[in-house]
């Protein structure tokens, strides 16, 4: 087993670092302050920074212009971009439009690719994926009201939608509806590509999350689809496959989402340690000077670590066995890591005292704008019982002694 960076991995590693410390990070404050849509300039410059230093897309394959990395190589440079709240999307690896351009490279036609791929694998258009609805369990999700009718040529599209992230300002949506009613649970569903001023498709809003609703990319949206006429040369891939579509797109979506959050957790605990190195609690002595706060470093360290191993062991398991070989190991990840950055944050939150619930430092960004992290790409309650359940039925019968 060898835990060495690859050879051709390690300068692009490096140079992403370099980028990230002298450009990204400086400029973060004023695009988390001005918001994505008024930061907008200072976002491109950047982007364009990317693409001049041949950093652009790296998980995006080389036939559609990105650096077509592997999923662990991948892994590797999404903890270096989760160093900041805008890592992702100044490299062109923002969610969902990175899941949406993998989607689209597998099932798009020839004609998808040209209008649709092609463009948001260069940046220029940015795309939402529609599937929760405010009133079925997102976490059952072939339970959905939405639906497709077949007229024609055509699908008429009804329903309502919510947490469609990305929807303010997206060329065009991916939404789930049900296309056949009758058929088995995980065949009713068919994804369908929906662009922006089609008749009938409305963002109704922006949701507050924590009293923020942001703008942009960094949005969650409550969109609705009135009598909404799309040909289905629209359709993504086969009728009733939206599930099976889906399924492909939330294995390496995890591996990414998880090691961002490796890359926030090393952001948070370098904020953590400096303050309390910094932080003077009397005429002599810093809070690192003290016991409990050296025990929450200690912790957060090991539990960083290990976080780490688990997701890269996922992300090479999945790569290189398939997703059914790896789905333990996804589940496990999802909830694991971000219980651990969860709980990271909020210990540095407390370290740093009031500074810590302030907006001077990135903390209350990422304790406001990660919380979901607990929640989406399947609660963590429904990873651990899926999980469990596996693991349980291998001891059917074992005899208990
Ligand atoms: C920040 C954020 C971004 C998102 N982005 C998108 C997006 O771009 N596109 C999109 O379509 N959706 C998106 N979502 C929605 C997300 O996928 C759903 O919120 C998620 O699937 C959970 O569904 P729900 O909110 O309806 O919760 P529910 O299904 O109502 O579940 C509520 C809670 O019940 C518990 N629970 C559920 N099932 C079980 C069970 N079997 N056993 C025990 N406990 C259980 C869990 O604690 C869960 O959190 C996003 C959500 C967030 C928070």
């Amino acid at each position: 087993m060898d835990f060495a960076i690859p050879a051709d991995l390690a300068p692009v590693l490096d140079k992403i670092e370099r980028l990230l410390t002298e450009d990204v990070i400086p400029a973060e404050h004023e695009v988390l302050t001005r918001g994505f849509v008024a930061a907008a300039p200072v976002l491109d410059a950047l982007r364009a920074k990317v693409k001049a230093a041949g950093l652009w897309a790296p998980q995006v394959p080389k036939d559609v212009g990105g650096m077509g990395l592997g999923l662990v190589a991948h892994g590797l440079v999404s903890e270096k971009l989760g160093r900041s709240p805008i890592g992702h999307y100044v490299f062109g690896a923002q969610a969902p439009d990175a899941g949406n351009l993998e989607i689209l490279h597998k099932y798009g036609t020839p004609e998808q690719k040209t209008q649709w791929l092609e463009p948001l694998a260069a940046g220029d258009i940015r795309s939402c994926f529609s599937m929760t609805e405010p009133d079925s369990p997102g976490s059952n999700p072939v339970i959905l009201t939405t639906t497709a009718v077949s007229d024609g040529d055509d699908y008429v599209i009804n329903g309502v939608k919510w947490f469609t992230s990305g929807a303010d300002g997206a060329a065009f949506a991916i939404v789930m509806a049900v296309t056949n009613p009758d058929a088995a649970k995980h065949g009713r569903a068919s994804m369908i590509i929906v662009p922006q001023g089609t008749p009938g498709f409305e963002l109704v809003r922006n949701i507050p999350i924590m009293g923020d609703a942001g703008g942009g990319w960094a949005s969650h949206g409550e969109v609705s689809y009135t009598d909404v006429r799309v040909p289905k040369t629209n359709r993504l891939g086969p009728e009733g496959a939206g599930f099976l579509i889906a399924q492909e797109r939330l294995g390496p979506g995890r591996i990414h989402h998880c090691m961002r959050w490796i890359g926030i957790c090393e952001r948070v605990f370098d904020t953590m340690c400096a303050r309390a190195a910094f932080r003077k609690i009397d005429e002599e002595k810093t809070l690192a000077s003290r016991q409990i706060i050296q025990a929450w470093v200690a912790e957060a360290r090991a539990e960083i670590d290990a976080a780490r191993l688990m997701v890269l062991h996922a992300a090479w398991k999945l790569e290189h066995q398939g997703f059914h070989a790896a789905r333990d190991q996804v589940s496990l990840i999802k909830f694991y890591v971000s219980d651990v950055m969860m709980r990271l944050i909020d210990r540095a939150i407390q370290v740093h005292g009031a500074l810590g619930v302030t907006s001077d430092t990135v903390l209350a960004h990422y304790y406001v704008h990660e919380r979901g992290a607990r929640i989406y790409d399947g609660p963590d309650e429904v990873h651990k019982m899926v999980v469990a359940r596996r693991i349980l039925k291998r001891y059917d019968g074992g005899g208990g002694r």
